[in-house]
């Protein structure tokens, strides 16, 4: 039996066919099962802040696990209460902020979407009820059912009908917001750059108006830093460039650095909506975990890898701009959050020719490739990435020109 076939027969289905059989990584390269060596800048999709097994997290995964993993949540842990203190240090709640902490980012916008509905019941014993939720067109916010019900891609809601009730969606611009929102809106989702829509920026001084708009209300402001979070855009957090101050803001990926951990942080009035009984989780916000993220956090600061998130960022677009081809339309994105436009539907094709070329990225539509590599990446990285992505650029633009009339979605890669 070869891998491919265990699994095909033995892994559900609802993710495509696996692309590679990894066994190792270091930094920011992984190894197959063959040996072959790859360049990871996809960092499991903005999971691996640190890159493969850093030093500080495999110290603070090994060392906690050797003194306590889990208690449940009917107790504290030093490491729960230090990664709490620093996540509100970081996201500048100051003191009135607070820390629910799940395992994944679809936990995290689940206990948002349920601080929302609180807000609605609390203003609903006030006798104004809040029924309604307004989330953006095309953001993703996760694969639950509550969070399903916030993602604004129909395609991917339809086989789940019927959703829970009460989210509207709406165009990504200020007027939009402006024409939906009355005082029977309880939070307004947003998704700071929308990373599995292709990486798409919001309009500039989008998150100042929304700030305006919803504050004026009184509807939450929700903001969904699970892919741009923890220096991935080079703030520590997207909202952090806009200067405002949301209520609620939900984080995962990036700060576990490859540890399943998700945080849902509140700031003001918004902390006190949660009361005894309204939520749990049993692994969320164990020892282990907790330690873990601090690790990696800690490691982010210590070695001021948000600004190297956002210095290398930059080198990496204008050396992507810099590339000699027909196919690169532009580059999205900020800091190590970032989609190569390309000028033809293409992209995953140009997936498949950079693993035969040992470089690994990802398509999250046919005409972007998005590149979120782990935030330690320096001049080494960048160069052999440069190389490698032109040769696969080269790979697909030759393969477009030997065979003209083909479907450019079937080019062989
Ligand atoms: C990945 C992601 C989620 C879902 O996180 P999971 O850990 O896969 O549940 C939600 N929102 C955004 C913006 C994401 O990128």
């Amino acid at each position: 039996m070869t891998w491919q076939e265990d699994a095909g027969r033995d892994l559900v289905r609802s993710f495509g066919e696996r692309m590679a059989l990894f066994v190792r990584g270091e930094g920011s390269y992984l190894w197959d099962a063959e040996g072959r060596r790859y360049l990871d800048f996809l960092a499991g999709i903005a999971v691996d802040s640190l890159g493969h097994a850093h030093p500080a997290f495999v110290e603070a995964i090994s060392t906690q696990a050797a003194t306590l993993a889990h208690v449940s949540n009917y107790f504290a842990t030093p490491p729960q209460l230090a990664l709490a203190a620093t996540l509100k240090r970081l996201a500048g709640t100051g003191d009135s902020g607070r820390v629910y902490f799940g395992n994944s980012g679809a936990e995290a916008n689940e206990a948002a979407f349920k601080l929302a509905r609180l807000h609605g019941a609390q203003s609903r014993r006030a006798g104004a009820d809040r029924p309604r939720i307004l989330a953006l067109k095309d953001a993703f916010h996760g694969r639950t059912m509550g969070t399903l019900a916030l993602t604004g891609k129909p395609w991917m809601q339809e086989p789940f009908l019927p959703m829970t009730p009460g989210v509207e969606f709406i165009d990504s611009t200020a007027d939009a917001l402006e024409a939906a929102i009355d005082d029977r809106v309880a939070a307004l989702f947003v998704e700071p750059v929308k990373g599995e829509a292709g990486v798409i920026d919001l309009p500039e001084g989008y998150l100042e108006a929304a700030r305006e708009i919803t504050a004026r209300h009184g509807a939450l402001l929700i903001i969904d830093e699970i892919q741009t979070g923890a220096g991935r855009t080079g703030e520590w957090f997207a909202f952090q460039h806009a200067g405002i101050t949301p209520d609620a803001i939900t984080v995962a990926k990036g700060i576990g650095g490859g540890f399943p951990i998700g945080a849902l942080i509140t700031f003001g009035a918004a902390s006190e909506l949660f009361y005894p009984g309204t939520h749990g989780s049993t692994f969320g916000g164990n020892a282990l975990g907790t330690a873990v993220a601090g690790a990696v956090l800690g490691e982010i600061e210590r070695a001021d890898l948000v600004r190297n998130a956002a210095e290398r960022g930059e080198q990496l677009r204008e050396g992507i701009l810099g590339i000699d081809s027909e196919l690169i339309a532009g580059c999205r994105g900020r800091g190590l959050l970032l989609g190569v436009a390309l000028r033809h539907p293409v992209a995953k094709a140009v997936v498949s020719a950079a693993q035969e070329h040992g470089l690994v990225i990802n398509a999250p539509n046919d005409e972007t490739i998005r590149l979120v590599p782990a935030l330690t990446i320096g001049d080494v990285e960048i160069d052999e990435f440069l190389a490698l992505f032109t040769a696969a650029l080269r790979t697909v633009e030759d393969a477009l020109l030997l065979e003209p009339a083909h479907d450019a979605t079937e080019v062989p890669a």
